[in-house]
C-alpha cells in the first residue's frame, strides 16, 4: 500500500518557513538587552592611549610614536614632517658629545611691561616649564661629519618660534664666534616672526643678525640657512633668507606675509602650492629640498665643499 509521507520537505515548507499547522519549534526570540555599561568599553577599545599613537595629518595612518621618534618625526607611510625640536634635530646631526651649548641661561625680561589677556611673564614661565627651554633657539659649536660647526636651532613650541631679543642675541653671538673662530654657520629655522611682546627690541634683531652675518660673510665663511615649517615675516625678512645656500624641508610653509593676508590685499587667486618649498624652489628662492633624514649627509657634503682650503683654519 502506498502510503504518503508529508514530511516538510515534501511540501517544500522548509525553505518558504513554518507551515501554518506546525507549531514553532525554536523559542522566541528577543533582542538582546544591551549590557550596563558596554557603551562605555565600546568607547574606551576604541580610545587611544594618549602619547603612544600619533594621526598623520597628511596620509590620516596612526603612527607608533617610538616608530615617529626613531624615523625623526617623519611619516612612515608619506614622509609627511612633523614639527621636531630644537633638542632633537641637533641631536640627529652633530656627532655624539660634541655640542656644546652657549648662552644655555639666557632669558628674555619684560621690557615693555606688556599686559594682554595674560601677561607676557606668565607667558615666559608656561612656556619655559612647557618646553623646558629658556627661549626659542638653542645654540652652540658642535661637530657634524669631520666640521665644527656654529649651529643654531630654533624651536616652533616656544612661542611659535618667535624672535625676541634672546632669540636674536644668541644667534648674534653664535654667529661672531663663528666669524672668530673662521666656522661655517649653519641656522635652522622655524618661526612665526617677530615677537609682539618685546616691540621694537624684537624688530631690531632683524638687522643685528644680519650685521653679524655680513662680517662673517667678509672672512668668505659660508652661511648655510635650512628653513623648516613654519618659516615667517621677521626671521624670513633677515638671517634666514640671507643664506650663501639655503635648504628647506620638503612642503615646509616659508613666506613673508602669510597666504591670506597675500589674498585679501592682492584680491588674486594664490596660485596652487604657494609659499610651499618646492613652489619656491621652482622660483629659484631656495637652492635645495632636503629630506630631515638625509640632511646630516647632505650638509656634511655641502660643508666638505664649502670648506676646501678652510679647514686648517678652524681654531675652536
Ligand atoms: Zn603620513
Amino acid at each position: 500500500m502506498d502510503t504518503t509521507s508529508f514530511t516538510k520537505k515534501s511540501l517544500g515548507l522548509d525553505v518558504a518557513g513554518e507551515p501554518g499547522l506546525t507549531p514553532p519549534t525554536k523559542p522566541a526570540r528577543f533582542p538582546k538587552k544591551p549590557k550596563l555599561g558596554s557603551g562605555k568599553a565600546r568607547t574606551k577599545k576604541r580610545d587611544i592611549p594618549e602619547g603612544l599613537w600619533t594621526k598623520c595629518p597628511s596620509c590620516d595612518s596612526m603612527i607608533f610614536d617610538k616608530e615617529l621618534d626613531e624615523n625623526l618625526k617623519v611619516c612612515t607611510k608619506c614622509s609627511h614632517h612633523f614639527s621636531i625640536g630644537a633638542r632633537e634635530r641637533i641631536h640627529s646631526l652633530v656627532e655624539t658629545c660634541t655640542f656644546e651649548e652657549m648662552d644655555a641661561n639666557m632669558e628674555s625680561v619684560d621690557i615693555l611691561n606688556f599686559r594682554g589677556a595674560s601677561t607676557y611673564q606668565s607667558k615666559l614661565d608656561d612656556y619655559r616649564k612647557s618646553t623646558t627651554l629658556k627661549d626659542a633657539v638653542v645654540t652652540g659649536i658642535g661637530k657634524i661629519g669631520s666640521h665644527r660647526v656654529a649651529l643654531g636651532v630654533m624651536d616652533f613650541s616656544f612661542l611659535g618660534g618667535s624672535m625676541g631679543s634672546v632669540v636674536g642675541e644668541k644667534l648674534t653671538r653664535l654667529i661672531e664666534r663663528g666669524t672668530e673662530g673662521e666656522l661655517p654657520v649653519v641656522i635652522i629655522s622655524t618661526s612665526g616672526g617677530a615677537r609682539m611682546y618685546e616691540g621694537m627690541f624684537s624688530l631690531m634683531q632683524m638687522a643685528k643678525t644680519c650685521g653679524a652675518l655680513a662680517y662673517h660673510a667678509q672672512r668668505r665663511l659660508p652661511y648655510i640657512s635650512i628653513l623648516t615649517n613654519p618659516d615667517y615675516a621677521g626671521v624670513m625678512a633677515s638671517f634666514a633668507s640671507v643664506g650663501d645656500l639655503i635648504l628647506a624641508e620638503p612642503k615646509a610653509m616659508i613666506g613673508f606675509a602669510g597666504p591670506r593676508v597675500i589674498k585679501d590685499t592682492t584680491q588674486a587667486e594664490l596660485p596652487p602650492g604657494f609659499q610651499t618649498s618646492e613652489f619656491l624652489l621652482d622660483r629659484g628662492l631656495i637652492d635645495a629640498i632636503v629630506p630631515r633624514r638625509e640632511m646630516k649627509d647632505r650638509l656634511i657634503e655641502y660643508l666638505d665643499y664649502l670648506m676646501v682650503g678652510k679647514k686648517a683654519q678652524a681654531k675652536i
